[in-house]
């Protein structure tokens, strides 16, 4: 589902002409199924929870939640009949425009989920129930775990502009940004204003309910789980205000991409924080509905990744404290563009390759 091109405002391209988002597909009297999600701002675990009551404390460890906090928290719906295009009589020819993209999503680890009638019959090429050392690229000063599944559970979250979410009309499923900040707080703002405006499909005017949502959706998939403990890891600094961790992970997606030819758009990964002491875990995935095999091949290559890692960065002519198109940036990552620095994540992979 196209989640992060289609959402309210945001363009896309289809048979040559341009559609604009204009809200999502509401269906006569049946409603989104609402989830409640949360991101704990200690312990960074991503929290969900089925129904309208807000989450109040973390699952993890326990800290207090505030509710509708800008990229941390908040009430999502899956956009699950679809979406809806700005009522236009005519649509504009795309031409060579390209397409506005306005806000992209983030992907959060959330659990491995085994179904109960697989249980029994899984072995370590579907599923492994803990992270094990891989001694072959393990070293005194940094010891490597793995955990591969494919049975990951991941969250893809589109925060909506500034991470306000959308208001989607109740009726007719018209949705645009949200516009006004949530209550200082943090208190929830029960969201329900009449406001007028056109219904995408009819175009007549709606004075529907507005509620304020994230837009995203769960998805179940190939994964490889890898954790980094030992000296290095202390020896490693990163800059102010970068992210070693976010560094590495798309340092190693990169060379994966390289040495196993596996397309960088079909691979993905998140960090995840499995407990508040722990150094987090970096969690890669296919970016290919169902699976399709590619974490596993770097499972068996980790070595080799490392290495095609660090060529591509130690080649790569940007500052050290920030990265580039080059070497860690792409489109889908341009959230965290800021936090990448090539310096980061060359001193680890420093440290990895033999
Ligand atoms: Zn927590
Ligand atoms: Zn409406
Ligand atoms: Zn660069």
């Amino acid at each position: 589902m196209a989640i992060a091109e289609f959402a309210p405002g945001s363009q896309l391209v289809a048979g040559k002409r341009m559609f604009t988002g204009g809200g999502l597909y509401k269906q006569p009297n049946k409603n989104w199924e609402t989830v409640q999600f949360a991101i704990c701002k200690r312990c960074r675990r991503f929290n969900r929870q089925k129904g309208v009551q807000p989450i109040t404390h973390c699952s993890a460890c326990g800290e207090g939640i505030a509710s509708n906090v800008p990229f941390y928290s908040g009430e999502m719906i899956r956009p699950e009949f679809g979406f809806v295009s700005q009522y236009q009589r005519k649509l504009p020819v795309a031409g060579n425009k390209r397409p506005v993209r306005l806000y992209s999503s983030r992907v959060y680890f959330d659990d491995y989920h085994v179904p109960d009638h697989l249980a029994n019959q899984l072995g370590p090429d579907d599923h492994n129930e803990a992270l094990a050392l891989v001694p072959e690229v393990s070293t005194a000063r940094a010891e490597i775990r793995a955990r591969y599944s494919r049975f990951g559970q991941l969250a893809l979250v589109n925060h909506g502009p500034e991470g306000r979410g959308f208001r989607v009309c109740q009726n007719c499923g018209y949705a645009d940004g949200e516009t006004k900040p949530p209550v200082v707080g943090g208190r929830r703002r029960r969201g329900s204003a009449p406001s007028k405006h056109k219904n995408p499909r009819t175009n007549m005017d709606c004075t529907g309910f507005m509620k304020t949502y994230r837009l995203g959706h769960e998805f179940l998939t190939d994964v490889l789980e890898l954790q980094i403990n030992g000296p290095l890891v202390q020896q490693v600094a990163a800059p102010e205000g970068k992210d070693m961790w976010r560094s590495l992970l798309y340092a190693l997606l990169e060379g994966s991409s390289n040495a196993l030819g596996i397309r960088r758009t079909d691979l993905n990964g998140t960090v995840y924080y499995p407990t508040a002491t722990q150094p987090p875990s970096l969690v890669l995935y296919d970016d290919v509905p169902g699976g399709a095999g590619h974490v596993r091949r770097i499972r068996g290559a980790l070595q080799t990744i490392f290495q095609a890692a660090y060529e591509r960065l130690d080649s790569c002519e940007c500052g050290l404290e920030t990265a580039c198109h080059e070497c860690l940036w792409n489109f889908y990552n341009q959230p965290f563009h800021d936090t990448l620095s090539r310096g980061a994540a060359l001193s680890m992979l420093s440290g990895l390759i033999r």
